[in-house]
């Protein structure tokens, strides 16, 4: 389930170049221009017979279309983390870009994190990698994983794999969609091996090469044609 508090975002590194979210909304809202949603207190919102919105137990993976901690959304995530502290039923998965504004972007109570939040560090490419993950391991985080994507380039992980627990791997999507050669998956997949951390393949991008062959991959078939190659596990 997703939960979009607020929306809109601005490209920080390599890979927003041809994000997906911020052509979309950019053009909805004007460029650059974060915005709340309607949705800002779904983790909290009560129907009219007066029960919870979201049930507990289940997985809620925020700002798909914007980055939690952009600068923007300062003031609105601390009512945010008010409202996954009092959701300890729920589980929180925060993927970001820009890890490097975490500890200013803190509750006061974070101590050593809190229990129902997963963190994800995005990295596109080996200077990024080397940049955010240094970082992403030295802060007071209880739960984290990998996200590289959009996978731009052959990554070498290795050195960061031991305080992580999962790395997912994924193509870009959209028309000017940059390659992502299935040789550079497979390279992060047995590394991922190696460290014993689970490996999640999960789409392959528009422009996805495999034997020397590039594909153009139609968006609804990514998921899909990443699964077909069988080579996640954990
Ligand atoms: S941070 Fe994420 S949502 Fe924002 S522009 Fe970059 S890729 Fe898009």
């Amino acid at each position: 389930m997703n939960w979009e508090p607020w929306t809109g975002c601005s490209p920080y590194s390599e890979g927003c170049k041809y994000c997906y979210y911020y052509g979309p909304y950019s053009k909805r809202y004007g460029q650059n221009v974060v915005v709340k949603t309607d949705k800002f207190d779904w983790p909290i919102r009560k129907n009219a017979r007066g029960e919870l919105c979201i049930k507990g137990g289940k997985t809620v993976a925020t700002c798909f279309a914007t980055d939690f901690f952009i600068p923007e959304a300062d003031e609105w995530r601390k009512e945010a983390w008010d409202m996954i502290r009092q959701r300890q039923d729920l589980d929180f998965l925060i993927l970001t870009k820009r890890i490097d504004r975490f500890m200013e972007s803190l509750p006061e109570d974070w101590g050593d994190g809190f229990d129902n939040v997963n963190l994800g560090c995005t990295v596109e490419t080996q200077e990024i990698a080397d940049y955010r993950l240094p970082l992403f391991l030295s802060y007071p985080i209880k739960r984290r994983f990998i996200a590289c994507g959009p996978l731009l380039e052959r990554i070498d992980l290795s050195q960061y794999l031991h305080g992580v627990d999962h790395v997912t791997v994924g193509g870009e999507t959209g028309r000017e969609a940059r390659v992502c050669d299935y040789e550079w998956v497979l390279d992060i997949r047995e590394q991922c091996q190696r460290a014993g951390k689970t490996f999640w393949f999960k789409e392959t991008g528009s422009r996805f090469k495999r034997d020397g062959v590039v594909y153009k991959v139609n968006p609804y078939k990514q998921h899909s044609m990443a699964k077909e190659c069988g080579i996640s596990f954990g």
